[in-house]
């Protein structure tokens, strides 16, 4: 039998639908500043689709093209005029920046209130002390998925393969939370018998940009697998899971694309709208 199909498109259209609402309950349409440096086509389409979801839902993006030669120097001007702006609420900077720009000191240019990627190392320590704050979009968008398909959590064992700042760390943290309380275990390419270790998972979460890594001997039957993985090849997207051998043992699986992918855009949203509201009771109405 099949494993059940988690569908990101149609969870992460709910959750605009309800980003749509808080925006109209706002009064005061929030705005969300994209910085995009450089040429890759990939980043391009990236922006492109976050803009887009933005106007959906009532969000008034706020765009700026840099060169990919743009000295820090320029970037951090841009960065720190955004920080100041009124009008802005949240600002993002596709990452990875080309060439020698540092991702990193980049993210952290940002001011904490407005950082709604989450990757800002003040939100990232809030996570780390389960404080309340702003949360990457993608460990968030798979919190989400996991919650609107009753996937059960606490007490479950979960395997996340990669450890990256942007998605397998925080989404440890996430799942590890007093209250969430999963058991978690964090592989990466030096995890030894990486299939014995993942056969223990009742959610196994591939985030390595490793195709096709995870196969069906990697999985327990019935467990449900978040891939993360996106890799472009000619014909298209494919994940970390090799879909069609996995998708006949586990319970649940994401596909690629349509499972993450979604959520994380939606989830982008869903942060620039609490940005806004944190910010409208700091500094009044606008
Ligand atoms: P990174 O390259 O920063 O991290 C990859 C992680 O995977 C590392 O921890 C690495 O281990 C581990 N890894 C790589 N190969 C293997 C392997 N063969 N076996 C076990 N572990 C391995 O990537 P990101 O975390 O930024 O992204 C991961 C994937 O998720 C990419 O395909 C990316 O495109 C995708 N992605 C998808 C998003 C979505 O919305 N769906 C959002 C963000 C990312 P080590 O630390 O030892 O090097």
């Amino acid at each position: 039998m099949g494993a059940a199909i988690l569908d990101g498109r149609m969870v992460a259209s709910a959750v605009k639908d309800e980003v749509a609402r808080n925006v109209a309950d706002l009064g005061f349409q929030p705005g969300l500043a994209t910085v995009l440096v450089g040429e890759d086509p990939a980043s391009h389409s990236y922006v492109r689709g976050k803009r887009r979801d933005a106007a959906e839902v009532g969000i008034r993006s706020l765009h700026h093209e840099l060169p990919g030669d743009v000295s820090t120097d320029a970037l951090n001007r841009l960065l720190d005029g955004l920080n100041e702006d009124d009008e802005v609420d949240g600002i993002l900077v596709q990452l990875p920046l080309p060439g020698d720009l540092d991702d990193e000191a980049t993210v952290e240019r940002i001011d904490p209130a407005k950082d709604v990627d989450g990757l800002h190392p003040f939100n990232l320590g809030r996570l780390v002390l389960g404080q309340e704050g702003s949360r990457p979009c993608t460990p968030s968008g798979i919190m989400r998925i996991l919650d609107h398909y009753d996937i059960p959590i606490a007490g479950a064992r979960v395997v996340v393969v990669g450890r990256s700042f942007l998605v397998g760390r925080p989404l440890a943290l996430m799942l590890s939370e007093k209250g969430v309380d999963a058991t978690v275990t964090v592989a990466h390419s030096r995890t030894r018998d990486l299939s014995e270790v993942t056969r223990e998972a009742d959610i196994l979460v591939a985030a390595t940009g490793s195709p096709g890594l995870i196969t069906a001997r990697h999985v327990k039957p019935g467990a449900t697998v978040i891939d993360v993985g996106i890799t472009r090849i000619e014909d298209g997207l494919v994940g970390d899971v090799d879909f069609a051998a996995v998708v006949e043992v586990a319970g649940a699986i994401t596909p690629v694309p349509g499972g993450v992918g979604p959520m994380t855009r939606a989830m982008l949203l869903v942060n620039t709208v609490e940005a806004a509201r944190a910010r409208l009771s700091e500094v009044g109405n606008r």
